[in-house]
């Protein structure tokens, strides 16, 4: 069973950035208002996930490191309509074969229990006091896989990875307060208001979001919305432009292409705008099953989306008389 899990972690754990993003995604799932990411040496020592979201009852603290023991979902048909960002199981167990974990984890009003498992062997277990709430702490990643160890970067790569990891996650869910530090230094902080455009701030700055403007639009299948900034603030490179579908990060090729076209010969070029936009569809139109990290999603309808998006940034450059 320890071989499976470290086999399943080969896909879903590739990386510091890729255990922050399973464990913040268990705790927006847990419907956390707030969730600090604490690291040391870029993950490299450590990654602390703590939550203030619904914890875990103490008898189920085993079952949840059990591979494809998901509370999220009860049946198939509900696999093709995945609302939450977890859903395969995989991650705690998967993160459990490939590092030193100990969770500390409690429900309003019960004791807390404590968890601690080491390439897949559970060392410890038991009742502890915790506040209302789950705290992840991960360490020594890869300890016991070398090949993945090999595969890691210089600290400044993976904390950038680590960022950006954070970055999207906070994007994505603006009415959770996410902060981000290493060594004890503060790199990011939501404020958890459900504001867009203050995320935007405390990721690209003030100004830049001062000048980006809000764009909605939508059709029969899909609501757009979001911010973008106008053709005269952009930058060189595609990495400024984040979709988001169902709050969930993804990367498309097509659909930034089409967001892209919307600005037509308004760009300069090689420059490219800022973009966050929030997609909302039905989660039939989509499937999140692709690939077991789900960045990449398949999506029906993608060339009528494309089109909305194209419009949508047409229109609202028209309002501006460009
Ligand atoms: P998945 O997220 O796909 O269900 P995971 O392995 O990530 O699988 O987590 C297993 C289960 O553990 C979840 O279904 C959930 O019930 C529980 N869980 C994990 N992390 C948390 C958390 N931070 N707060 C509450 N429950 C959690
Ligand atoms: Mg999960």
């Amino acid at each position: 069973a320890i071989l499976a899990d470290q086999i399943a972690a080969g896909e879903v754990i590739e990386r510091p950035a890729s255990v922050v993003k399973e464990l913040v995604e268990n705790a927006i799932d847990a419907h956390s208002c707030r969730i600090d990411v604490l690291v040391k040496e870029a993950g490299l020592a450590e990654i602390r996930v703590i939550d203030d979201g619904a914890g875990i009852p103490a008898d189920q603290v085993p079952l949840a490191f059990r591979r494809h023991a998901t509370s999220k979902i009860t049946s198939k048909r509900e696999l093709f309509r995945v609302t939450t960002m977890g859903f395969r199981g995989e991650a705690l167990p998967s993160i459990a074969s490939v590092a030193d974990l100990t969770m500390v984890t409690a429900v309003a009003g019960a004791d807390g229990y404590q968890y601690h498992v080491r390439g897949g062997e559970v060392l410890a277990q038991g009742v502890a006091s915790a506040r209302p709430g789950t705290d992840v702490t991960v360490s020594q990643l890869f300890y016991n896989t070398p090949a993945r160890l090999k595969y890691l970067k210089s600290p400044q790569t993976e904390l950038s990875q680590i960022v950006d990891m954070v970055y999207r996650l906070a994007l994505g869910n603006p009415t959770v307060a996410i902060s981000l530090t290493n060594n004890g230094k503060e790199l990011f902080r939501s404020a958890g208001n459900g504001n867009l455009q203050q995320v935007i701030a405390a990721i690209y700055g003030v100004k830049v979001a001062r000048k980006m403007v809000a764009i909605e639009g939508q059709d029969d299948d899909f609501t757009i919305h979001g911010y973008v900034s106008l053709p005269e603030l952009t930058r060189a490179g595609r990495k400024y432009q984040t979709l988001l579908i169902n709050h969930r990060y993804v990367r498309n090729f097509n659909l930034t292409k089409a967001l892209i076209e919307g600005y037509g010969s308004k760009l300069m070029v090689g420059r490219y705008p800022f973009a966050v936009i929030d997609i909302n569809l039905d989660p039939l139109l989509v499937d999140v099953n692709v690939h077991p990290a789900k960045r990449e999603v398949r999506l029906s309808k993608e060339a009528q989306l494309g089109q909305l998006l194209t419009t949508t940034i047409q229109a609202r450059l028209a309002q501006e008389n460009l």
